[in-house]
């Protein structure tokens, strides 16, 4: 899974990071309920662990906006309150589950399994494109039977595209949306991993999916 963890203090976050990579996830962190907001927003994470006390705001209110901008992704709550209705507040504002600190690190990766089962069991975390099929909650991409190897970028430039298939979308939206980067000399780098996917997609396939539009940018076809 690519997991988000916002935590101010730099023992547990470190900690939790060096457990999840552990298990096999890619880790990116935050250390303010500003960034910790704002990444969680504009990337595709599959889980977020977040700290309820953080230094510019808690995580009750990370959680309510996050949800109020239609960001679905779990949210499991870490506090070392122990108040019954710190739990219900918690619960209120959308997050999916809380843990108490100090914590046992077996206990935080059996509850982050159970909520992975459960939106696993909830929600449709696949799409689908013809031949072409993504599973969001496990970060695989298969072409008919084949499983296909992709980076982090390259799949989230194919999530990206099977989202918004169909319409032309421009190098800088790709950068913004995709990168969270503002478009100015990095045309090459766009284009690169571009190339990339299509390459990966073609030695499956034989459908040109990714369409060049000139001097416009891209269009993922897909009409299945
Ligand atoms: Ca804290």
């Amino acid at each position: 899974m690519n997991i988000l963890v916002v935590e101010d203090d730099p023992s547990v976050r470190t900690l939790v990071k060096a457990v999840l990579e552990h298990n096999g996830n890619e880790v990116s962190t935050a250390e303010t309920a500003a960034d910790g907001q704002s990444k969680a927003i504009e990337n595709a994470y599959d889980m977020i662990v977040l700290d309820l006390g953080l230094p510019d705001g808690d995580g009750y209110e990370v959680c309510k906006n996050i949800r109020d901008e239609n960001v679905a992704t779990p949210v499991l709550i870490l506090s070392g309150e122990q108040e019954t209705d710190v739990k219900v507040k918690c619960l209120k504002v959308g997050a999916d589950d809380y843990l108490t600190k100090p914590f046992n690190t077996e206990e935080l990766i059996a509850r982050m399994e159970a909520i992975k089962r459960r939106t696993a069991a909830s929600g449709d975390q696949t799409l689908t494109c013809g031949e072409l099929k993504v599973d969001l909650l496990n970060r695989e991409f298969m072409i008919n039977t084949e499983k296909v190897q992709l980076t982090n970028n390259e799949f989230n430039l194919l999530v990206y595209f099977l989202k918004n298939r169909n319409r032309v979308i421009t190098q800088e939206e790709l950068a913004e949306k995709v990168w969270d980067i503002h478009f100015d000399t990095q045309t090459n780098y766009i284009n690169v991993y571009i190339s990339y996917l299509r390459k990966k997609i073609r030695e499956h396939t034989e459908t040109d999916y990714i369409e060049t539009v000139r001097k416009k940018g891209f269009t993922f076809r897909c009409d299945g």
